[in-house]
């Protein structure tokens, strides 16, 4: 058995060890649960990429860190660091894998410029909703890969959050054709940067929080961030008139925690094994965070705020599908760890969206 594929099947069932251990409680006397590891304690700075507190992301990181110290009874206590804090927010990978931090939450699109297979483990233009992301990393082979890619860099990465489908983004024009984007400075991270910007956009990354003010000021046209939650909490629609969807740039990103590899190698068994479930519960909590809260804030986007929302053309949607699928072919051409996780990934892809086909959009068709 490959040494990758041994870890990950060590991990999973770690994580039903630490599923067990969270319902464990034995009177202090007794010994604690089985499997309570030596009595080391540990205290770990977690760096993120988001605001601290910020809705849906920055809430996801701290409740991690939060669940993670709770459950060890605090034998790992984690204090959460946000963007800007201990260190920038486009520069958690390397803080974390130096050892700077234990342990981040971040996204891995923004890592496209350490590999270029790292945004498929975030989210691709037209790749995988929420639901397929985590049917492909946790039973589809992508956790996997995920693993072998970030050995390289000393990380061990998780699935730790997903948005959900994302929105297209907010402009102060109109887009009716493939000319309206054109000459725009716009703030879109990852692959769905590098598509617009062969459309003739000029891509910006801004972390979330210089969004608002580059808006403001004019030193963008156009912004993506997330959708209604997040957008409303960052006040958007004060500087922007249209909102238009869908996310083709952003369909199901699942945000990462990572965690320095000598870091992790310390930790005992079981402590290995709860921060894996940790990390497994608050990819679920997120998503349903974002589900609950999302359509709220739309509400309150389009009737209080009279934001114009509009869907993207089709002639612009199939411009944006092509040059995305071109670019996707051409970025597995260039390295070949890039193409093995383009094969793994492009081959689910065309499965899944047979079975959703018949199932997810039939029922959505139904139910109307
Ligand atoms: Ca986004």
């Amino acid at each position: 058995m490959d040494p990758a594929r041994r870890k990950l099947l060590l991990g999973a069932g770690a994580a039903a060890g630490a599923a067990a251990a969270l319902g464990a409680c034995a009177p202090s006397g007794e010994g604690g649960p089985a499997g309570a590891g030596d009595g080391r304690r540990f205290s770990w700075k977690m760096v993120t990429s988001w605001p601290q507190n910020f809705p849906g992301l920055g809430v996801a990181a701290r409740k991690l860190a939060e669940r993670i110290t709770a459950t060890s009874g605090g034998r790992l206590s984690v204090r959460v660091f946000g963007g800007g804090e201990l260190v920038p927010p486009f520069e958690v990978f390397d803080a974390v894998s130096r050892g700077t931090a234990e342990i981040g939450h971040s996204a891995a699109y923004y890592w496209k410029g350490k590999h270029e297979a790292a945004p498929f483990f975030c989210s691709v233009p037209f790749g995988l909703n929420a639901q397929e992301m985590n049917g492909w990393l946790w039973h589809g082979g992508g956790l996997e890969l995920w693993r072998e890619l970030y050995a390289r860099f000393d990380l061990v990465p998780f699935p730790a959050g997903n948005t959900g489908v994302q929105m297209a983004g907010w402009f102060n024009r109109e887009i009716t054709n493939l000319a309206d984007l054109r000459g725009l400075k716009m703030r879109i991270p990852g692959l769905g940067g590098e598509v617009m910007a062969k459309l003739g956009v000029v891509p910006v990354n801004l972390p979330g929080a210089e969004i608002f003010t580059a808006l403001q000021s004019g030193a963008i046209d156009a912004t993506e961030w997330v959708g209604p939650y997040n957008d409303l909490a960052f006040g958007l629609h004060r500087v922007a008139r249209y909102c238009y969807f869908p996310g083709w740039q952003e369909p199901g990103p699942t945000l990462e925690c990572m965690i320095h590899k000598p870091a992790w190698d310390s930790l005992p068994e079981d402590l290995k094994a709860l921060v894996a479930a940790c990390c497994q519960s608050i990819n679920d909590d997120m998503l349903a965070d974002y589900t609950a809260q999302n359509h709220r804030a739309l509400v309150a986007l389009r009737d209080e705020h009279k934001v114009e929302f509009r869907r993207l053309p089709d002639q612009v949607l199939a411009a944006l599908r092509e040059t995305s699928e071109a670019l996707l072919v051409e970025i597995a051409g260039r390295d070949p760890f890039a193409r093995r996780v383009y094969d793994a990934f492009d081959a689910y892809r065309r499965e899944v969206r047979a079975w959703h086909a018949m199932s997810e959009v039939a029922f959505y068709q139904a139910r109307g």
